[in-house]
C-alpha cells in the first residue's frame, strides 16, 4: 500500500479500509514501508515510532477499499490486487460485485457512486 497514489488526482496516500486479510505465517522478506504503512494506517512521519512492518508482511490484504480524500474517488482491492484505473477504464460490473459483497461495511458515499 506504500506506493499507491490516486491515478486521477495523484493524491497520496490513499485511505485504506481493510475488509479481509490472509495470514502468511513466515514472511521470507520484510521490507519496511517507506512513507505510509498500510498495517498501521498512518503516514510514517505521523506515526511517531518505528512501524511494525513484520506485521505488514505477515498479513496479505485480500479485499479492501481505497479512498482518495482529495477527489472522493474510490478503488477496490480485489483478491490482493489494487484496481487503480482511471475513470474511463473502470469496470462497473466488477465494482458493483465488490460493493455488493461488502455492502455492510462500504460507506454510503461509495455505494452512491456505483448505482
Ligand atoms: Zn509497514
Ligand atoms: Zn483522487
Amino acid at each position: 500500500m506504500d506506493l499507491l497514489a490516486c491515478p486521477m488526482c495523484k493524491h497520496f496516500p490513499l485511505d485504506l479500509e481493510v475488509y479481509s486479510v490472509e495470514e502468511r505465517y513466515s514472511p521470507k522478506e520484510v521490507r519496511k514501508c517507506e512513507l505510509y504503512c498500510g498495517y498501521h494506517g498512518s503516514a510514517l512521519n505521523e506515526l511517531g515510532r518505528e512501524p511494525d512492518c513484520r506485521s505488514c508482511w505477515r498479513f496479505e490484504i485480500v479485499d479492501a477499499l481505497l479512498t482518495c480524500r482529495r477527489c472522493g474517488r474510490w478503488y477496490p482491492v480485489i483478491d490482493e490486487v489494487p484496481v487503480m484505473l482511471p475513470d474511463d477504464l473502470r469496470d462497473r460490473r466488477k465494482e458493483r460485485e465488490f460493493v455488493e459483497r461488502w455492502r455492510d461495511r462500504i460507506p454510503a458515499s461509495v455505494r452512491d457512486q456505483v448505482r
